[in-house]
């Protein structure tokens, strides 16, 4: 019944995507690219959709299949994923993209388990691949869907305690035909209507939602509250040669940041920086530290900045002559040292 109603609304109601079908194709069986659903999928992974079509249409540009994807450069891909976050997802998605074109030719499976096992798909994603690209019946819980689900049942344990239930209540409105348009439909109606402040006046499942009944959808889904984030502390270095190179670095494959296009910096930890130049030289000090926020912590990345000759031999890292590319193949954090250091310093 709601997953019917929900179907009814999306049918003039879907939100045009690059990588969707609407539902007039969809209903007559027109299935997307599962290249296109699983790049936009990883894309989306903590990340809006406005955010992210820009960075879809890039890559479905200059990749337009696995195949070209699975042959590009490591450092092409993750430039073109700069600003982006989340840059673990770069690294697998390239990984995947490689298993897919030399151990399954190029086709994506098409169940959750065989999904799971790909590098950088969970079970959120491998849900969404199945039920969108394959239209499997395949349950999508994201936080839009947890939302819409524990106000339509008005759930008001906390999450993530609740999730488990949540999971079961979504899958028992998953339907077994359409299921990849409702999936669109349900995460559409938590993006728009039943969004933070929800819109029940213009919901199509008002008649059916208890939260609202209640007078509670605004209070829910309850959250645990969190700790607080801790702040950590580093700095980043701005080594300035006199042809107008800087200094920089690809980071370690491993860890925050991994694979990425970066200034040097000291180790980033809960207590003052340890300095960690990678160059004799005499350093600056911007007035200002550059502030971040990841996942788990703050940072605050005190910028240094030097002119050095050509002699100079830094013990990481090469000089390299910025272009007008250089700012977008920096993650975001860096760009904003990399931004107010070359004001500093003054680089064109
Ligand atoms: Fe969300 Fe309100 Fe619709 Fe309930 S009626 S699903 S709270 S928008």
């Amino acid at each position: 019944m709601i997953n019917e109603i929900l179907l009814n609304w999306y049918d003039t109601n879907a939100r045009p995507m690059p990588w969707r079908i609407p539902p007039a194709d969809s209903v007559n069986g027109v299935r997307p690219d599962a290249y296109h659903i699983w790049l936009s999928e990883v894309m989306l992974q903590q990340t809006t959709v406005a955010a992210v079509i820009r960075y879809f249409l890039a890559f479905q540009r200059r990749w337009p299949d696995v195949h070209a994807l699975a042959n590009a450069d490591d450092a092409d891909v993750m430039g073109e994923w700069a600003g982006l976050g989340y840059y673990a997802r770069a690294r697998n998605l390239l990984k995947c993209a490689r298993i897919i074109s030399s151990d399954y030719g190029g086709i994506f499976p098409d169940t959750e388990a065989e999904l799971l096992r790909l590098p950088g798909v969970g079970p959120y994603t491998a849900a969404a691949i199945a039920a969108i690209a394959f239209d499997r019946q395949a349950t999508v819980l994201d936080a839009n869907v947890e939302r819409v689900v524990a106000r339509l049942y008005a759930i008001t344990a906390p999450l993530p305690d609740s999730k488990k239930s949540l999971r079961g209540l979504a899958g028992q409105l998953t339907p077994a035909k359409r299921a990849g348009d409702y999936a669109q439909a349900v995460m559409d109606l938590g993006a728009t209507i039943c969004s933070q402040k929800p819109t029940c006046e213009i919901c199509p499942v008002a008649a059916n939602c208890m939260a609202r009944e209640q007078g509670i959808a605004t209070e829910l889904p309850i959250k645990r509250a969190k700790l607080p984030k801790p702040t950590r502390y580093g700095i980043a270095y701005i080594a300035q040669r006199n042809d107008g190179a800087i200094l920089l670095e690809t980071r370690p494959e491993k860890g925050l940041l991994g694979g990425m296009l970066a200034l040097p910096t000291t180790k980033w930890i809960e207590a003052a920086a340890i300095e960690a130049p990678p160059l004799d030289a005499k350093w600056s000090t911007l007035d200002a530290p550059v502030k971040h926020t990841f996942t788990h912590f703050h940072l605050l990345l005190t910028v240094k900045t030097a002119h050095v000759d050509m002699a100079a031999a830094p013990t990481r890292g090469q000089f390299e002559i910025p272009t007008a590319a250089t700012p977008g193949k920096l993650p975001t954090v860096m760009l904003k040292a990399y931004s107010a250091g070359i004001s500093a310093i003054g680089v064109e």
